[in-house]
């Protein structure tokens, strides 16, 4: 009875390894999009507090800091009296090298909107992207588990997203800021893969990823995620995209980089059904009971693999075509 015990042991411990990973998210989610954090806008209090929160949930994963003992890159905003702070940990590739994958999520917000009617300010953004940065930390989490690999993984909570995508582009993002100042150099890092908006709605039927032109991985990255009960079937509307996430600081600079998003129809029953939940950039972006986490394991594994697969082959792609990147479009 002793083996199976211990199995039974192993089983029940892993059983509540996976658990715990995905409280931890919940959890994350909830604090990042709390009131208390005032919706993370630009230059505030709770954009700071987040940062702090972020960097001690790296500390605690296991993730070396950026520099020295700090997990943040500071960066000056135009017109702004604090500097914005990129929260970045990495874990060095077992042999020196210069090769990198990044994985990205923003991790502010607008924050508290006065001209917005009625009592509640607060834009919360809990999916668009406290629930992105929670599951950056438990992309951490596992490659920690993993281990050191062939490549140095980097692992940035980026300031300023929406700071950047609302104000004219001279205004730096997070992002932008990094890929002039990179951890490790621009022209070798094989994929950025960024986290914005994360499935809360439960196991879907098919997923996208963003771009879907206009960079030469695309094959690759349908292999990789292949094994995933999962059709992949963007719609037309994403082009409209191509400049709207963290990603275009990497592709307008010629590193490929892409979005996934677990789309919007359920798995099972006819058709599926389309979901709704909370607009974004809306005060009612916000945390609730009726979000689901039965998804959320496996669109972790999706980038996971995604990564493994450019880990194992050491191949990088190239932006065949820059210019949809580029700020005029
Ligand atoms: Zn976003």
């Amino acid at each position: 009875m002793k083996r199976f015990s211990a199995l039974i042991a192993i089983l029940v411990l892993s059983i509540a390894a996976a658990a715990q990973d995905l409280g931890a998210l919940k959890a994350n989610i909830i604090y990042l999009s709390s009131d208390e954090l005032g919706g993370r806008g630009p230059g505030s209090e709770g954009a700071r507090k987040a940062a702090g929160h972020i960097a001690g949930q790296f500390k605690k994963v296991g993730l070396k800091p950026f520099k020295g003992d700090s997990y943040f890159q500071p960066f000056e905003m135009p017109n702004q009296k604090t500097p914005e702070l990129n929260v970045i940990g990495y874990i060095p590739a077992k042999e020196k090298t210069g090769r990198s994958i990044v994985f990205t999520a923003h991790y502010d917000g607008y924050g508290i909107v006065e001209s917005v009617e009625g009592d509640d300010k607060i834009h919360n953004a809990a999916q668009d992207n406290a629930a992105g940065t929670a599951a950056l930390i438990e992309m951490a989490r596992i490659y920690v588990k993993k281990g050191s690999q062939s490549q140095n993984l980097v692992f940035i909570a980026t300031a300023a997203e929406e700071g950047g995508a609302r104000t004219p582009r001279a205004d730096m993002t997070g992002a932008d800021f990094y890929a002039l100042n990179p951890l490790f150099p621009l022209d070798e890092i094989t994929i950025n893969l960024n986290i914005d908006g994360f499935n809360n709605l439960g196991p879907t039927a098919d997923y996208w990823i963003m771009p879907r032109q206009g960079i030469d991985i695309i094959d690759e990255l349908l292999l990789a995620l292949k094994p995933f009960p999962m059709k992949y079937n963007p719609p037309d509307w994403i082009d409209g995209m191509n400049t709207s996430f963290d990603t275009q600081a990497f592709l307008s600079r010629g590193v490929p980089a892409v979005t996934i998003w677990t789309g919007f129809s359920l798995r099972g029953g006819a058709g599926g059904k389309v979901p709704t939940f909370g607009r974004i950039h809306a005060p009612d972006d916000e945390y609730n009971d009726t979000w689901r986490f039965d998804g959320a394991e496996e669109n972790l594994r999706m980038y996971e693999a995604v990564a493994d697969r450019f880990l194992k082959s050491g191949k990088r792609g190239k932006v065949s075509d820059v210019s949809l990147f580029s700020e005029e479009n």
